[in-house]
């Protein structure tokens, strides 16, 4: 089988490289031609484990190519899917659809007569699929094509895995036509009896929705009880752990931390939110979820504060972690992004390292003193923040982290270590949900 992918951001790599690897013919076609350019030069723009490896042997094997030409994606493939971003619209929350509705009009002029799946894999509002097919054939009406929605469920970090052994597939269709073509590029997925949720097109885009909203739930659920567990003296690990065992809630996504962000999580659920309002449905758990999470990371600035006794006024402050998760260069809507200027508006000087983030990092923030290292970040600060959980700041030197910090205080924003180690290893520790303990008393 032949397709064009449209976009090579962090999904559309990813599902190009994995497509190739299933056996078929890739094209990936991006309008940015740095990315491409890089691409052709077995360079790749985005850290993604093992991503590299993946497209440099697909392109070896020839089923794999980077072009800048829209038409040698789409002419004589199979499908051609359109994984263009589509990011919160300024002012109103409402996904941008711009970058989607112009890849499906650019498709269109050369579609032909053999038959073409436009398939959308990008997360969009409910409808969007319906407004692709009528964009396609205003713009050519002879075109001999269906539409489908197949959203993307991948996390970057663990991307390639998530692609290759998903949970299920979600296919959205109009026509049994469509669910063919796509049911035979996921073929390989269907050998692991992986399931398919085949529904119509509107079932498919609100499913996408659905789950980051659900997932993002549950992560400010167990945030807000984490709120709760400060006050009356729990620990919210013990709680995650006593209620996720519940076969009915299950233990993923119940991480207190600083609020969720990325690329995803927020834009969606403020897409979802706008969708339920204009059709006069409004989604008061959703609000409520995108309120609670938006003001959560001035109350991680304050928690950082209050560990600083009260003001970070002329105080340094080591940040360790700036990317909204471990192994992702992505610094989307990351809570690094409002904690950091929230410190830097409180006259702290903020010391700052991320493994694969601070290229992206250094456009976004100002004022940042950038460290090459997490022991560099250290040197002379009065506390030092883990923001990100980074797997190379799970097992810190303590010895060496108290020898460069003017004050052993640690604030841990994603419970990577255990109050009692800390207490033992002499520092005054500050995590979320669980009891302070002042080792350096
Ligand atoms: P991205 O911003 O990393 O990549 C989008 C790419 O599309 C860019 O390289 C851009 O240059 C290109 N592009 C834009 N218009 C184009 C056009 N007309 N022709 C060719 N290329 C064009 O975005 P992403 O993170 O890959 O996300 C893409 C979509 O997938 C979004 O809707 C997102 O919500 C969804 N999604 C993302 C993730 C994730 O973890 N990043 C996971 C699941 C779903």
């Amino acid at each position: 089988m032949r397709i064009g992918m449209v976009g090579v951001g962090y999904v559309g790599l990813v599902s190009g490289a994995c497509f190739s690897e299933f056996g078929a013919d890739v094209v990936c076609v991006d309008t940015d031609e740095a990315k491409i350019d890089k691409l052709r030069g077995g360079e790749i723009p985005i850290f993604e484990p093992g991503l590299e490896a993946l497209v440099a042997s697909n392109v070896a094997a020839g089923r794999l190519t980077f072009t800048t030409d829209l038409g040698d994606a789409v002419r004589g493939s199979d499908a051609v899917f359109i994984a263009v971003g589509t990011p919160s619209r300024r002012g109103d929350g409402h996904a941008d659809l711009s970058y989607v509705y112009a890849a499906a009009e650019e498709i269109a002029g050369f579609l032909a007569d053999d038959y073409t799946v436009v398939v959308t894999k990008s997360t969009v509002p409910v409808g969007t699929g319906r407004e692709v097919a009528s964009i396609i054939r205003r713009v050519n009406p002879d075109a001999s094509f269906g539409v489908a929605s197949n959203p993307e469920f991948l996390r970057e970090g663990s991307a390639i895995d998530d692609f290759m052994r998903p949970d299920r597939v979600v296919i959205g269709v109009e026509e049994a036509r469509a669910a063919e073509v796509l049911k035979a590029l996921y073929r390989p997925l269907y050998l692991r009896e992986t399931p398919a949720v085949i529904t119509s097109l509107e079932s498919a885009e609100l499913i996408k929705y659905a789950a980051n909203t659900f997932l993002a739930t549950k992560i400010t659920f167990i945030n807000e009880i984490a709120d709760l567990c400060e006050k009356v003296g729990a620990d919210v690990q013990d709680i995650a752990r006593g209620i996720g065992l519940d076969g009915r809630i299950g233990s993923k996504f119940l991480h207190a931390g600083p609020g969720y962000g990325g690329s995803c999580f927020p834009k969606d659920t403020l897409a979802l939110m706008q969708t339920a309002r204009k059709v006069g449905v409004p989604m008061r758990i959703v609000e409520t979820v995108v309120a609670v999470n938006d003001a959560r990371k001035g109350r991680m600035v304050d928690k950082i504060t209050q560990a600083c006794g009260g003001s970070v006024e002329g105080k340094t402050i080591a940040v360790l972690g700036l990317t909204f998760k471990p192994n992702t260069d992505d610094m989307r809507d990351s809570p690094s992004l409002e904690i950091v200027p929230g410190l830097c508006k409180g006259g702290a000087t903020v010391r700052a390292f991320d493994p694969q983030g601070m290229g992206e990092a250094k456009e976004l923030l100002n004022g940042v003193v950038w460290c090459d290292d997490a022991y560099s970040a250290m040197q002379g600060a009065d506390c030092l923040a883990i923001v990100t959980e980074w797997n190379e700041f799970r097992a810190l030197d303590f010895e060496r982290a108290k020898a460069l910090l003017a004050q052993p205080v640690l604030v841990d924003l994603r419970n990577i270590y255990r109050p009692e180690e800390m207490l033992e290893a002499g520092f005054q520790y500050y995590s979320i949900g669980r009891p302070v303990v002042n080792g350096a008393a």
